[in-house]
């Protein structure tokens, strides 16, 4: 016997987002419950929707870009108090004793995360439901703070676009000097523009064609190479000590290893489609492939409290919750600049 709490879902693969109502359970002496106020959407809100990656349970309720403000809290919660504004990620528990969890990269966690939404929930039993709902319980250490200088819709998409470009620029040492490539612009690449920029680096955004320029130089990007350009790769080849691949759509990873210098490194946080790899463009010049999924409750307060010191955020368009499945098709056409939140106070009306 929990909350009842208005919520949309997808009742199976093939229908759209509806009207559902579902329970959250009563906080615990660990928990802590919140009104969501803006909830992020993301491109995984939709493969994991429409069963692309395997393993949906429905009815789903998608969102793990969450952001609210607490209304409970139990009785041993000391760190945080009603009226906070504070962030839900990508996931909402994990066993806090293997060594991932440990040295707080929850993410990774070897006993499995407790992802936001469609995951066993160990705690109530049944899955997991995420932020297209009006509130949601939450054990204390699994909450970041939203500083007070960051608008709270445009804070939301940085709970997961913001975490996962944040973390490899962070992890791999991109610093001031260096030439960053970020390859394709959404709500990722946009991220990956201002964190990287934000850090000192030389960024050039490399996308598929000459579209983007004037977005990108918006953005504050200092370069732009359109890919679909023939001599393209030829001219810059060896040019870059880092690659940020945004990019989900299949695409040639030999092509874009080639532009990197001796050492260079491109992380992929985009998840195309299995795409072969030579070890030529990788041997050749000691280059470094490797991937990276979102990041860590420590690393994420450290991304939020780094956006609020250079004034990031993300660049959004505010939906209603019924427009979700609109918004939806909008994103399968890269219709959006660059991320879609739906306001939660569009439920009650
Ligand atoms: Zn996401
Ligand atoms: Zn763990």
């Amino acid at each position: 016997m929990g909350t009842p709490t208005s919520a949309y879902a997808a009742q199976s693969a093939t229908s759209p987002l509806t009207s559902w109502s579902i329970e959250r359970r009563e906080p615990s002496a660990e928990d802590v419950s919140l009104e969501i106020l803006y909830c992020g959407v993301c491109h995984s809100d939709i493969h994991s929707v429409r069963n692309e990656w395997g393993g949906a349970v429905y009815p789903m309720v998608p969102g793990h870009e969450i952001v609210g403000k607490i209304t409970q809290v139990g009785e041993n919660v000391s760190k945080w108090k009603v009226g906070d504004s504070v962030g839900i990620g990508c996931f909402v528990d994990s066993c806090r004793t293997c060594a991932a969890c440990e040295s707080g990269e929850e993410q990774y966690c070897e006993n499995g995360a407790t992802f936001t939404y469609n995951s066993e929930d160990k705690i109530s039993g049944g899955t997991t439901y995420g932020g297209y709902s009006t509130q949601i319980t939450v054990d204390q250490n699994y909450l970041v703070r939203v500083p007070e200088s960051l608008p709270l819709d445009a804070a939301a998409p940085l709970l997961c676009a913001g975490i996962t470009t944040y973390s490899p620029l962070r992890h791999f040492g991109v610093k001031a000097g260096m030439k960053v490539g970020v390859v394709g612009l959404g709500g990722l690449g946009h991220m990956g523009v201002k964190f990287a920029k934000a850090m000192g680096a030389h960024v050039t955004v490399l996308s598929q064609s000459e579209k983007k320029r004037e977005d990108a130089m918006l953005l504050g990007a200092d370069d732009y190479l359109a890919m679909s350009d023939p001599d393209v790769f030829k001219k810059n080849a060896g040019r870059f000590d880092f690659l940020l691949d945004t990019v989900s759509a299949e695409h040639d990873l030999n092509s874009y290893l080639s532009l990197l210098r001796l050492d260079g490194r491109m992380v992929l946080v985009g998840l195309p489609d299995p795409t072969p790899v030579s070890a030529f463009p990788l041997a050749m010049k000691r280059r470094s492939l490797s991937g990276s999924m979102i990041g860590g409750i420590r690393e994420t307060q450290e991304m939020l409290d780094f956006c609020a010191e250079h004034e990031i955020v993300c660049d959004i368009e505010v939906i209603a919750m019924s427009q979700i499945n609109e918004a939806y098709e909008r994103m399968m056409k890269s219709d959006v600049r660059y991320r879609f939140v739906i306001d939660m106070a569009s439920m009650k009306s």
